[in-house]
This record gives structure tokens, C-alpha cells and sequence, in this order.
């Protein structure tokens, strides 16, 4: 996709990937909300989770994989992490290609 700024950042921005594979790449996030703010971003242009097509259930395990071998990379293993996917607009998703928040590095707050 031609004007989705995760795919063009997948296709020409490999020096600020923190990780890279055949499926996935992993950047900080350009507006941090946290010390450890990352994103998981899938290669494949798939616009939300909803979107996701039950044959790319082992692309979302592999997702999931990266973000906890990324959290050990930036040593937030042991104090804590969350893991967020925005799914629409009630979650507050703002780009249209599906991607995994790894958040750490505070005491992030309560969700409820
Ligand atoms: P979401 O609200 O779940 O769709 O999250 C999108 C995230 O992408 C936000 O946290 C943005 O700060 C982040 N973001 C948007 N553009 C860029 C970019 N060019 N580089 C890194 N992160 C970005
Ligand atoms: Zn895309």
C-alpha cells in the first residue's frame, strides 16, 4: 500500500528497525507513552486485527513472540510490559495497518 506510512516504513526505513524478518519489523514509536514504547508491525498490509484472516493466525503468534523477545531486549522482562492492539475507532486506532504496542519502562496505569 502505496500511502501507508508502516509499509513505506517497513520498505525504505530499515535503519531505524530495531528488529527485522521476512514478516515483521519492529520501531519505536515516533510519540512515546511510555520509556519502552515499540511497535510490532507485520510486513503484509493488513488493515486491523478484525481484518485479519484466520489463515494469519501464526503471523499474529509471531507478533506476540517478537514483542516478548523485544522486551527482553529492552530489559523490561522483569519489571513488566503490556502488550496493546487498537482495534477501531472506539480504541483510538490512527494508522490502518495492524501493529502491536509493547509498553514498559513505568508503572503504566490501571486499565479499569
Ligand atoms: P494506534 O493508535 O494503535 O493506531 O497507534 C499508532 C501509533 O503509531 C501511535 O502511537 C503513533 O504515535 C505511531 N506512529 C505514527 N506514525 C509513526 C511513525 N512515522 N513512526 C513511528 N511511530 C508512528
Ligand atoms: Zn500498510
Amino acid at each position: 500500500m502505496d500511502d501507508c506510512i508502516f509499509c513505506q516504513i517497513g520498505q525504505t526505513q530499515a535503519d531505524t528497525h530495531l528488529y527485522s524478518d521476512e514478516r515483521c519489523f519492529v520501531i519505536r514509536d515516533i510519540a512515546p507513552s511510555a520509556p519502552t514504547h515499540l511497535l510490532v508491525i507485520p510486513r503484509q498490509h493488513v488493515t486491523s486485527l478484525q481484518a485479519a484472516d484466520p489463515a494469519q493466525e501464526v503471523l499474529l503468534s509471531h507478533l506476540i513472540t517478537i514483542a516478548e523477545q523485544m522486551a527482553r531486549q529492552e530489559q523490561v522482562h522483569q519489571s513488566g510490559y503490556r502488550l496493546v492492539i487498537n482495534q477501531g475507532r472506539d480504541a483510538g486506532q490512527g494508522v490502518d495497518h495492524l501493529h502491536l504496542h509493547v509498553l514498559g519502562g513505568k508503572q503504566l496505569p490501571p486499565l479499569g
